[in-house]
């Protein structure tokens, strides 16, 4: 089994300092995507074990998702997080890496971000959700997406989100 705890460090490193704008984005939005009464989100497979050793009072439970005898785990939040340690889908929204037929990884927009986040709406100076933000939540997806767990994970959001992009504009 991998060294969860380093790999998640590590993804998390890559995507510290490297987001959609130079700015907490939540400005724009009033934090759209942190919302205490939000549905919660998905962790990547074992990332409650990183989570486990910050100071957050996230909830984690496990989702109905099972992936190899593994239950997929949920977490929510009331809204505010120490932003050093919030998890991988919030680093990463609101893109997502999605796994090719034949294998490989492209970088798209997460359809549930569609009418929610105002960073896709257009190319306005500033936000990097097509550039170097971008490549850095590739970059980190070819990394965790070694481990077979994560990279099941991936192959099966991957199945889920174009299922949902069928009924969004
Ligand atoms: S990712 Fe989008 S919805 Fe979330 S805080 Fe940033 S601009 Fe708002
Ligand atoms: S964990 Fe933090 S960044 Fe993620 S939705 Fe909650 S408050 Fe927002």
């Amino acid at each position: 089994m991998s060294d969860y705890i380093n790999l998640y460090t590590r993804a998390y490193m890559l995507l510290e300092t490297r987001t959609p704008m130079m700015f907490d984005c939540g400005a724009l939005c009033s934090s759209a995507c942190c919302n205490e009464n939000g549905l919660g989100m998905l962790l990547f497979p074992y990332e409650e074990e990183y989570l486990a050793k910050t100071n957050n009072d996230f909830i984690i439970t496990d989702s109905n998702i099972e992936i190899q005898g593994y239950k997929v785990k949920l977490l929510r939040c009331n809204g505010t997080c120490d932003r050093h340690t919030r998890p991988l889908a919030c680093r990463i929204f609101p893109l997502f890496p999605f796994t090719g037929e034949t294998g490989g990884i492209s970088v798209e927009f997460d359809p549930r971000a569609y009418g929610t986040c105002p960073l896709l709406l257009t190319d306005i100076e500033g936000i990097y959700t097509r550039g170097l933000f971008r490549l850095m939540v590739l970059k980190t997806a070819h990394m965790i997406s070694h481990d077979p767990m994560i990279n099941s994970f991936l192959v099966n959001m991957t199945k889920e989100l174009k299922t949902i992009k069928l009924f969004r504009p």
